[in-house]
């Protein structure tokens, strides 16, 4: 008997290079006359562009948006916004930005836009972190959904290679888990496998090639069909693994994922073997785990968490945040392996 949640709610999407002189109709086309433009503090200038080609329409910048969206930045966020007047939010970044953008639009009922320019994914999901006292607690709503993402291939261009390779596998990670999650339909399963396939095309052509735009647009044509998966349907014990690292041990979000996606892929092999051969498949190679870690390895991303800063004393605290609460997953999920697991992942070890 069929059983699942399937959250279809979508944002309207702009894709396509060059995209960013469409913001301001965007804009106007939600409600938008006065934005607070908000970025992270490496993307100031970013920031400043925007409110430039938003003229009028922009009511001021603010770049002070941070990993986990602690909720002391939100407050202060909210005090600019009110200080400008602000009647709307424009978020042009990675997934710290587009969290701000979304804990200020749940809010205030402001109309948010993002322009994406890593591969998170936030941008298409009612989903958000937030961080108060060291825990991160994440909650869902229609108030969280963006109304509008502007998708412009040309931002990712000043994409470090090794964020490049972290946030394209932290977008994996959506699709990955959505193939073995309770409410996949087929309609998720095309989603994910497109995606999978796009990231990996993109990851390899740009290693190839550092200056192939079409590998750019692989990478965020992948995340869009990716960030869907995240918002269609429930994760499982990776995603929970790595907001438990993130929320209470700091760790950096899309290096985390990546280290650790193909030590919860293998911990869930055996108990969803065709998620396994579909993962494979869209990754093009033999076998999923094993085949992810290598690809990895090959393109020069992290592989071990202890070079994050996590350390094997924090394990035993890990396990137990990881497995207090019930969440869905095709293979139980014990303290004892989830032990096992982070410390493989912890001291880098080879999947076999
Ligand atoms: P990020 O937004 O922190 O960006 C990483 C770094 O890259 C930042 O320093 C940023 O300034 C820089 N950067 C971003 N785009 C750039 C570009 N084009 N050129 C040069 N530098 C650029 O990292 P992230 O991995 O995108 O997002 C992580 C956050 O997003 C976490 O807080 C995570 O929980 C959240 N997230 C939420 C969801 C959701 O659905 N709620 C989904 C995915 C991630």
């Amino acid at each position: 008997m069929r059983s699942f949640e399937h959250d279809t709610g979508s944002p309207r999407v702009v894709f396509g290079t060059g995209t960013l002189a469409r913001v301001a109709s965007e804009l106007a086309r939600v409600g938008g006359r006065r934005a607070l433009v908000l970025s992270t503090p490496g993307q100031g200038g970013l920031a400043a562009r925007v409110a430039g080609v938003l003229g009028d329409a922009a009511a001021g910048t603010f770049d002070g948006a941070a990993e986990h969206t602690p909720v002391e930045v939100t407050g202060v966020a909210l005090a600019r916004a009110r200080e400008v007047g602000a009647d709307s939010l424009v978020s042009v970044g990675g997934g710290s930005t587009t969290g701000l953008g979304k804990a200020l639009a749940s809010r205030t009922g402001m109309p948010h836009l993002v322009v994406p320019t890593t591969y998170a994914g936030s941008e298409v999901t009612a989903l958000l972190g937030e961080t108060a006292d060291g825990e991160k607690v994440t909650r869902s709503g229609p108030e969280i959904l963006p109304a509008v993402v502007v998708y412009d291939v040309a931002l990712t261009t000043t994409l470090p290679w090794p964020v490049t390779v972290t946030s394209a596998v932290n977008a994996m990670a959506h699709a990955v888990e959505a193939l073995y999650s309770p409410d996949r339909t087929t309609q998720v399963d095309g989603l994910a496998t497109e995606g999978l396939e796009a990231l990996a095309r993109g990851l390899r052509a740009l290693h190839r090639d550092a200056e192939d735009l079409g590998a750019r647009d692989d990478l965020l044509y992948g995340a869009w069909l990716a960030g869907r998966c995240l918002g269609a349907v429930r994760m499982g014990l990776h995603h929970k693994l790595c907001h438990t690292l993130g929320g209470s041990f700091g760790l950096a979000h899309a290096p985390t994922h990546t280290v650790v996606l193909p030590h919860a892929m293998a911990y869930n092999a055996t108990a969803a073997p065709e998620a396994m051969a579909a993962a494979a498949g869209a990754l093009g190679v033999d076998d999923a785990p094993c085949g992810l870690q290598a690809l990895v390895a090959g393109l020069g991303g992290p592989t071990r968490l202890d070079a994050l800063g996590f350390s094997l004393a924090d394990v035993p605290r890990a396990a137990d945040l990881a497995t207090a609460r019930p969440y869905p997953n095709p293979r139980a999920v014990q303290r004892d392996g989830i032990r096992h697991l982070l410390t493989r992942a912890t001291e880098g070890a080879a999947i076999d």
